[in-house]
């Protein structure tokens, strides 16, 4: 009889609480971590770690994989760069609670960037089970996104809510949070999340923090006007008496912004409130090309480099394409260009812009209240390479080529600092009693293999995935396992 399931021998065993890497062993029975350190007994399975560094599964807390996790509950994209956890529901998109009005919109509206899905389900409590039942190959928790909420009680009114619609999206998110969402989340550059002022948000972040969850935003400006966008998010946390997640944080088209971006940030933590940020490691941004072309117009597309991500129709005339080239050999000028784009393919385009300085990035990635957030867009075509690249590409670069952080540093960025402010029990950390959910990689050779014009590439040097005991990846393939489960906060 073997004493244990599985156990890894021989790994540099790298905790997620930054402490110094240290040889040992790590035992797993059932879905929980038996033992760590040295392991004396024998496994059902054993597996060699001898040069690889042992880590707790890593956390991305910034996903759009609402849709993914029961369309395509493999997940590939995730699993194979070592996450065993994603974060649902960001920058207020998501796919519930859903109503009629909501799921006509979401095929135009939100489905482009999300993934198609009919929204089989009403409630969040709903959609929470079919998660589950979909079983999916890695863990979730979810935010209730505050840009379905305001659809689904007030469509696309550009207006403030009335007493009764506030009082209708108030129970909505009350009745997500008792589901055990993490928080509300926020997108306030898209429609209808905009229409937003400062108060609605206020008086919905209040029910989450009745129930210990957590405001997420991306901020209203994160250009010229980022400075007063991440005061506006740490008011709304400091008002509702919640931590807030500012999302993806950056200073996109002008350069330099997070020089006193992270100290504005700083000083409101100095004052009690629970602010962290997330980063993706990369200087192109990806979103709609809807949004983005409403947001910035043509000046935006003029000054940086754009690249055609994914279309509904003309796949081999414009993904993989940058927009300028499109422009040139319509003859037209870049904004009639992104008109027609848009008009063909109905809105549905998703782009990718080379909007930010690598300056930026590491000043963000440096910041010790910075988690990994990938921002992946699991929508077809070429979507921007942080889809399948965002974990190896933190330790490839920012670890081992270009110096930022100790692995310790980055591996508890990408596990424990995430769990504990996602309300993620009992995981991110290598502790006995813990979830096993683990990834076992080469810190000499993990790479991002993923490029913007082959973005489908799975990472080198991740050697085993393991999710709730079971392994999910093992030497570059994908097991047929399929162990992870729907998280309720705290739970
Ligand atoms: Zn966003």
């Amino acid at each position: 009889m073997p004493d244990y399931d599985l156990v890894i021998r021989n790994g540099r065993i790298v905790d997620g609480t930054a402490a110094p890497g240290r040889a040992g062993d790590l035992a797993v029975r059932g879905d929980r971590i038996a033992a760590v350190g040295s392991v004396p007994g024998r496994g059902a399975r054993e597996i060699d770690a001898q040069g690889s560094a042992v880590a707790p599964g890593f956390i991305d807390v910034h996903t759009h994989d609402d849709a993914a996790v029961v369309r395509d509950p493999r997940v590939d994209f995730k699993i194979m760069q070592g996450v065993t956890t994603d974060v649902l529901g960001n920058c207020g998109a998501g796919v519930a609670p859903a109503s009629d009005a909501f799921r006509t919109y979401y095929r135009t509206g939100m489905g482009p960037i999300l993934g198609e899905s009919d929204l089989p389900w009403s409630t969040t409590a709903e959609y929470f089970a079919a998660v589950e039942a979909a079983h999916p190959a890695c863990n979730a928790v979810a935010y209730v996104p505050h840009g379905v909420l305001r659809y689904v009680v007030m469509g696309m009114e550009k207006r403030a809510p009335t007493d009764a619609e506030l009082r209708r999206m108030c129970d909505l998110l009350d009745e997500g949070m008792r589901a055990g969402a993490i928080g509300m989340s926020t997108g306030l550059v898209y429609v209808p999340g905009a229409y937003a002022r400062t108060d609605e948000l206020v008086e919905l972040a209040k029910v989450a923090a009745r129930y210990g969850g957590i405001y997420g935003s991306h901020i209203r400006n994160e250009s010229g006007g980022l400075l007063e966008a991440v005061e506006e998010a740490i008011s709304i946390g400091e008002r509702a008496g919640c931590g807030v997640q500012l999302s993806h944080h950056k200073s996109a088209g002008v350069f330099g912004l997070t020089e006193r971006s992270l100290p504005l940030i700083a000083r409101a933590r100095e004052r009690g409130v629970d602010v962290t940020i997330d980063v993706y490691p990369y200087t192109a941004s990806s979103s709609s090309l809807a949004a983005m072309f409403r947001l910035g117009r043509e000046q935006a597309f003029e000054a940086a480099p754009a690249i055609i991500a994914s279309v509904k129709y003309n796949k081999e005339r414009y993904e993989g394409k940058y927009v300028s080239e499109i422009a040139a050999d319509l003859g037209l000028p870049i904004g009639d260009a992104i008109r027609k784009i848009l008009e063909e393919e109905e809105n549905t385009p998703s782009v990718i812009m080379f909007i930010m300085d690598e300056a930026d990035v590491r000043r963000v990635v440096a910041d010790d209240h910075c988690m990994a957030g990938s921002d992946g867009l699991p929508s077809e075509g070429k979507p921007h390479p942080r889809l399948y690249g965002t974990m190896p590409a933190i330790l490839q670069k920012y670890v081992r080529d270009e110096p930022l952080l100790t692995l310790e540093e980055a591996v508890r960025k990408m596990t424990s600092l995430a769990a504990a402010k996602h309300r993620i029990k009992d995981r991110g950390v290598l502790r006995e009693g813990w979830y096993a959910d683990i990834v076992v990689f080469d810190p000499e050779t993990v790479a991002d293999a993923a490029t913007y014009q082959e973005p489908r590439q799975y990472p080198r040097g991740i050697e085993y995935v393991v999710v709730n005991g079971q392994v999910a990846a093992e030497r570059g393939r994908q097991t047929a396992a399929r162990a992870g489960c729907m998280l309720r906060r705290g739970q």
